[in-house]
């Protein structure tokens, strides 16, 4: 059988089921019925989010945050990050300029981040890479100095805590992912945290073209009722499912945390961890063997890892030669070593020793 780099985790499909039933009696299934609501509510106290508006899926939730705040120029961010991050800034008419990553968390570097600031900055974009939090403290003083908006992609940090803190409140901002392949899902969906409430009125325009009034020139990026059972299904399970990725990534952990040329991260003492994803870093000079190589040799036992993020988003062909991909050789070289490995719940430890047998065996000189 093979092992792919994630798998959704589920409800009980009696428990999906009883939250759908009363969808059949009322027939509303979209437009901010019940499910919606209770799951928007749900959210806010379990994030811990001052306000919180929902999206068919994170990136539309992205752009839509963008959008709604008026920005225009150039947006500093990451190009080590999910197409989707570099996508809703060029597609809502910004400019990304790409600034580099810190080698040890591989999120934005804030002592890399003035330089680039000119007259056009508006915002700054900022990943919170696989649950790694960005140096929040110093990346909103610079924001705070030239008055430019923080936005994170937290896509990745569902549940993820800073001394108590919750991860997706930093920021004017954070757009949330909620799709099957995340550690909290609707099936497909998002969300927008924010802290300032005037933007309420625009975000809920935005998604549902423009509302009554039609004032502003919203789109239609409204999250249905289906996806709001899922997730409020998916919501009572996640701690449980949260502690069963813990065993997964210390098993990881104690397997290779001493073997030379790979790194993985353990958590830190003032992080609650989500442990949404496992990425290793394979340097070959010291391991023997490339990324690639490793790849490969784990997908001949239909082991399927995923070189997660590459390349960078700079260097899509949609990009190059449109837009300056800065000087960013750190997360080039993030790129070139990264290599997330299976990753969920319900991952059978055998399995987990098998994977780092595997690649250890692979290991030269
Ligand atoms: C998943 C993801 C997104 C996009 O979210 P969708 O819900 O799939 O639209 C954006 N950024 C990052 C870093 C992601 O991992």
């Amino acid at each position: 059988m093979s092992i792919n780099v994630t798998r959704s985790s589920m409800p009980s499909f009696e428990a999906f089921c009883d939250e759908i039933r009363p969808l059949w009696e009322s027939r509303w299934l979209t437009n901010q019925g019940l499910k919606h609501q209770a799951l928007e509510e749900a959210l806010k106290s379990f994030l811990d989010a001052p306000y919180l508006t929902l999206f068919v899926n994170g990136h539309q939730a992205l752009e839509g945050i963008l959008r709604v705040m008026d920005l225009e120029g150039e947006v500093i961010t990451t190009p080590f990050t999910y197409a989707s991050t570099t996508h809703a800034i060029t597609r809502t008419g910004l400019t990304p300029v790409f600034s580099d990553i810190r080698p040890d968390n591989l999120t934005l570097d804030p002592a890399l981040l003035e330089p680039l600031i000119t007259e056009k900055t508006c915002a700054i974009l900022p990943v919170h890479v696989y649950g790694n939090l960005c140096d929040v403290e110093a990346i909103e003083k610079i924001a705070e100095r030239y008055h430019l908006k923080v936005i994170y992609d937290a896509a990745h940090v569902f549940g993820v805590r800073k001394d108590g803190k919750s991860a997706a409140a930093f920021g004017d901002a954070s757009m949330l992912s909620f799709h099957a392949t995340k550690v909290f899902h609707t099936i497909e969906g998002g969300a927008v945290i924010y802290h300032d409430p005037t933007l309420t009125e625009r975000l809920d325009a935005e998604k549902c073209f423009g509302l009554n009034d039609f004032e502003y020139t919203g789109s239609n990026s409204k999250m249905n009722e289906f996806q709001a059972a899922m997730g409020l299904c998916n919501l009572r399970i996640i701690l449980d499912e949260i502690a069963k990725r813990a065993t997964v990534a210390e098993r990881y952990i104690s397997n290779l945390k001493d073997i030379d040329g790979i790194t993985c991260w353990t958590p830190e003492d003032d992080i609650t961890p989500n442990y949404a994803y496992f990425p290793v870093l394979i340097e070959a000079e010291r391991f023997g063997r490339t990324r690639d190589e490793v790849s490969d040799l784990l997908a001949q036992e239909n082991i399927y890892a995923r070189k997660y993020f590459y390349p960078l988003t700079s260097a899509f062909p949609c990009y190059v030669g449109k837009i300056d991909p800065g000087h960013t050789p750190v997360a080039e070289k993030a790129a070139a070593d990264v290599l997330c490995l299976p990753m969920y719940a319900d991952l059978d430890i055998h399995d987990v020793d098998r994977i780092c047998d595997l690649i250890i065996q692979t290991k030269r000189s």
